[in-house]
C-alpha cells in the first residue's frame, strides 16, 4: 500500500485550524488529511507545506501515515 502524502498545508475559509491537504491526482481537486474537500471556489488560506498542522483529525491521519481512501 503506497503512503498518502499531503504536502500542502490549509487553513480553509471561516476555519481556524490548519489542515494538511493534498491534490488528488485525477480530479485535481484537493481534499485534506481529515477528508474534507476542498472547495476551490473559497477563500482558502495556503500556507507553506512547513506549516504545524493544527487539525486534531489531521494530525491524527498523518501519525498514522497511512491511506484514507
Ligand atoms: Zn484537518
Amino acid at each position: 500500500m503506497p503512503t498518502v502524502q499531503y504536502p500542502l498545508r490549509v487553513r480553509v475559509y471561516g476555519g481556524r485550524n490548519t489542515h494538511a491537504a493534498r491534490e488528488l491526482p485525477i480530479s485535481g481537486g484537493r481534499e485534506t488529511a481529515c477528508e474534507y474537500f476542498i472547495d476551490a471556489e473559497a477563500d482558502n488560506h495556503w500556507l507553506p507545506g512547513t506549516d504545524p498542522v493544527t487539525c486534531r483529525r489531521c494530525q491524527r491521519a498523518l501519525e498514522r501515515g497511512d491511506s484514507l481512501i
